[in-house]
């Protein structure tokens, strides 16, 4: 498929999944690679699915389109229902161990419920188990099309009992070929930030909302977020780390189920489920924007000192 039909093909699966959720205007966006991460974006927002797009342990059925698909058979029996509020308002139903609804209208207001605490990870005797049954579980996955042009699967990297855990937006190339998340050049200021604040990569854990690159690094799209970050949120549930920093305005949204961009929600704690979440820039972000280091290094301060005060 060339790059332009490719690009059709998004822009026209965009367009149906706004006109299904009754959007008669369309958001501002942006979708090329050099600038789709930081502040601007206002349009991702989890759970926000294609009609019956398909979440482990149920099914997501979008009000007023009427449709709805069983999730595969055996995919992520263990996991809860995933409970989302619609982009721009309206709700979503997911049935599967119960049904539940999230309401709400207000453009720009917080979703009640909390995707975290919808979400459990699959029982197992330890968080490293756990984490192993969650890749199993994703297998090959070929659940949404982010799958086509994958080179590995990037589940996830660092220790399964980390009490921080960062959580970015999809893999890069360098993601990608290596088959772990942050290892390009927004990785090595990653890892800086980490050491700086006196820990080893290898103390933490470092996940993605999507797991497979999208293409010419584009911000995943809705439905590609609502399809993957179900594992996300078990990857977070069999850690358990004490604080989530969220890089950049996708992974913060996703995480917090709300449509605010990262300069608004940065700089304070957001709880969900137990757990501190931090939402700050992207590291991508600070490699165009070094003045913006000193407010990321203001939020890991916060950061540590809640580390330090829960022992
Ligand atoms: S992005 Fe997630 S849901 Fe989509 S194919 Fe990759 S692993 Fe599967």
């Amino acid at each position: 498929m060339t790059r332009e039909r490719e690009e059709r093909l998004a822009l026209l699966t965009r367009l149906e999944w706004l006109r299904l959720l009754g959007v008669d205007a369309l958001p501002r966006g942006r979708a090329d690679a050099a600038s789709r991460r930081e502040p601007p974006l206002t349009a991702v927002v989890p759970g926000d699915t294609a009609r019956g797009a398909a979440v482990p342990g149920g099914t997501i059925r979008q009000r007023g389109t009427g449709v709805g698909a069983r999730a595969p058979a055996g995919h992520a029996a263990s996991a809860r229902p995933v409970v989302q509020a619609g982009l721009f308002g309206g709700s979503v139903e997911v049935e599967g161990a119960g049904t539940a609804r999230v309401r709400g209208r207000d453009r720009g207001a917080e979703p009640a419920g909390s995707p975290l605490a919808s979400v459990r990870a699959p029982e197992a005797p330890d968080p490293a188990a756990a984490l192993r049954l969650i890749r199993e579980e994703i297998g090959d996955c070929t659940r949404c099309g982010l799958c086509r042009k994958r080179t590995h699967i990037v589940f996830g990297v660092g220790s399964a009992s980390a009490r921080l855990m960062f959580v970015g937006e999809g893999p890069g190339a360098d993601e990608d070929l290596k088959g772990e998340p942050f290892v390009g050049r927004a990785g090595q200021l990653l890892t800086k930030i980490i050491e700086s604040m006196g820990l080893k990569r290898e103390e933490v854990y470092i996940a993605n909302v999507v797991k497979c690159r999208p293409p010419e690094n584009r911000t995943p799209l809705p439905d590609e977020i609502g399809t993957c970050s179900p594992f996300l949120f078990q990857q977070v549930q069999a850690i358990r780390p004490r604080v989530l920093v969220c890089l950049g305005t996708p992974a913060a949204q996703t995480v917090l189920g709300t449509r605010e961009t990262i300069t608004r929600l940065r700089g304070s704690f957001h709880d969900q489920d137990g757990i501190r979440i931090m939402p700050t820039f992207h590291p991508a972000y600070l490699l165009r924007n070094p003045a913006a280091k000193r407010e990321v290094w203001d939020d890991m301060k916060k950061v540590m000192a809640e580390l330090k005060a829960s022992g």
